[in-house]
């Protein structure tokens, strides 16, 4: 064998082997995902499961992507027969990533066709509200610094608004109302005061019929602050017939409702911190004085999901 064809059956060897290291590699790095080859292009590449439409990537690049540790942001059609336990198996994910990130608060209510939004790797997507950069974003929501560098494979310190960024192993809240043992963590109370109307059946101040009071009230004068009751995403922020201005925020498995408010001093797509100034008291929508109405709503964020937000306070 002469030397030119030698040096080239090595250096044919050597691509071969570089390209099934790759496919070993994605293999060992928990991929579920399809290595195929391309014919045509005489390359490996990565069908990424999970998206909508068919979406490919170099092996090279994914191996680079996976070892990085970085993540993507990817939309997923449920088919029949998934669940959201399955689905999150199937990503390597963990289900309150999904859950969180699709504001769904009970894991069972998924139907086939629904599409869902979550991170490749566990973490909470966060739009960026207003240019800034990524030392205040990872300040702000207590995460390493490198970490949200290094998973959202970032280039620039600058982030411009819109920017959907993946805060990994970051969830909404620690705070989980009814965890799978049955035991409960504690809401801060929005406002200390006296509940001057209790959940449950009541005589309604205004329609004067029996109806059923989804909330508490806790009386206060006009203008006291109102505080998150525990961290989360504001998920509304506006005006609602009855309740009149309103505050919903959504938690790990649950959402908090806090409405008659005077001034709304948050908006839709927020992040607010446990304790934070949220809103302040009044008397707007169907109220006879100032106080704050209070609802706590498991499974899902309907009106008829609330249970009693006592049971949650300290
Ligand atoms: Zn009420």
């Amino acid at each position: 064998m002469g030397k030119l064809s030698a040096m080239l059956l090595a250096s044919i060897l050597a691509a071969i082997f570089t390209v099934g290291l790759d496919a070993q590699k994605a293999e060992s790095l928990g991929s579920l995902d399809v290595v195929i080859l391309d014919k045509k292009n005489r390359e490996e590449r990565v069908l990424i499961r999970g998206q909508e439409q068919k979406t490919y990537m170099s092996l090279h690049d994914y191996v680079k992507q996976k070892e990085s540790g970085a993540g993507e942001i990817i939309e997923y059609k449920v088919k029949s027969g998934d669940s959201i336990s399955s689905i999150a198996r199937e990503h390597k994910i963990e289900v309150s990533t999904i859950l969180y990130n699709n504001r769904i608060a009970n894991k069972h209510l998924i139907k086939p066709g629904q599409k869902l939004t979550f991170p490749t790797v566990n973490g909470y997507i966060y739009t960026v509200s207003e240019d800034s950069h990524i030392a205040k974003v990872a300040k702000q929501f207590n995460v390493d610094i490198e970490s949200v560098i290094r998973t959202n494979n970032l280039e620039s310190d600058k982030l411009e608004v819109g920017t959907k960024l993946i805060l990994p192993e970051f969830s909404p809240s620690s705070t989980r109302l009814v965890s799978r043992g049955g035991s409960r963590e504690t809401l801060k109370w929005p406002v200390s005061g006296a509940i001057t109307s209790s959940y449950g059946y009541r005589m309604h101040p205004i329609r004067k019929v029996n109806s059923f009071h989804r909330g508490i009230d806790i009386g206060a004068s006009r203008g006291t602050p109102i505080l998150a009751a525990a961290s989360g995403e504001v998920v509304y922020s506006g005006y609602r017939n009855s309740y009149g201005n309103t505050i919903i925020l959504q938690h790990e498995d649950s959402f908090t409702l806090y409405a008659h408010a005077h001034q709304l001093k948050v908006e839709k797509g927020q992040w607010v911190n446990r304790g934070e100034v949220i809103a302040t008291v009044g008397s707007t929508g169907m109220a006879t004085g100032p106080h704050l109405h209070f609802e706590v709503r498991i499974d899902g964020n309907r009106s008829e999901n609330t249970v009693d937000p006592k049971k949650f306070l300290p």
